[in-house]
């Protein structure tokens, strides 16, 4: 990767804003009454997930799970481990998986699986981007901020290289694709 690259603006964050809105707004129908487990993937989605819970004025809970490929930063290997635990039991509990990005897919579906052999009430997936064209593996994303194309996004909690995650704007970076 392009350590000089420079983030442009993809989704400013006004845009942004009225997609956590809508995504707040279609979530609390389905969710009201039942007091769902917003479950974060660490790193990415601390940002969105932020902001999302605070448009949702209905009893919640929150946790995260860290998710990491085996592979370099840049090429996924398809192989996923967890490299932090949720604390909170699932069993039973209406799990909302809430994404940074889907990219090939392999981090959401390996989750899904993860959480269905914990017998949950049910396992839905709230996405910020989806970048389709990488797609590896089918994913349902049940709540979707931004189809985005193939480019390396950085801002609003996405990073490279663990850099940028603090910008205010979904950003590319010029010549990076993913
Ligand atoms: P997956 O390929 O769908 O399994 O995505 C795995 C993870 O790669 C995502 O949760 C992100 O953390 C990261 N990722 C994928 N595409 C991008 C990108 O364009 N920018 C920053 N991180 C990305």
């Amino acid at each position: 990767m392009n350590s000089k690259a420079e983030p442009h603006i993809l989704f400013d964050r006004k845009e942004i804003e009225t997609a956590v809105r809508r995504l707040a707004s279609e979530i609390s129908q389905d969710y009201r009454h039942k007091n769902p487990l917003l479950l974060g993937i660490l790193r990415g989605s601390f940002v969105f997930l932020a902001d999302l819970i605070r448009h949702l004025d209905f009893p919640l809970e929150v946790d995260f799970i860290g998710l990491s490929s085996y592979g370099s930063s840049t090429q996924t290997s398809g192989k996923i481990k967890v490299v932090k635990q949720l604390e909170t039991p699932v069993r039973d509990r209406h799990v909302l998986v809430v994404e940074d990005i889907v990219d090939t897919g392999l981090t959401t579906a390996f989750l899904l699986d993860y959480l269905q052999k914990q017998k949950t009430a049910s396992v839905k997936v709230c996405a910020l981007t989806s970048k389709p064209s990488r797609r590896e593996v089918t994913v349902n994303i049940d709540y979707l901020g931004f189809t985005v194309p193939n480019k390396f996004l950085v801002g609003y909690g996405l990073d490279a290289n663990q850099k940028f995650r603090n910008l205010p704007d979904i950003c590319y970076l010029e010549d990076e694709t993913r």
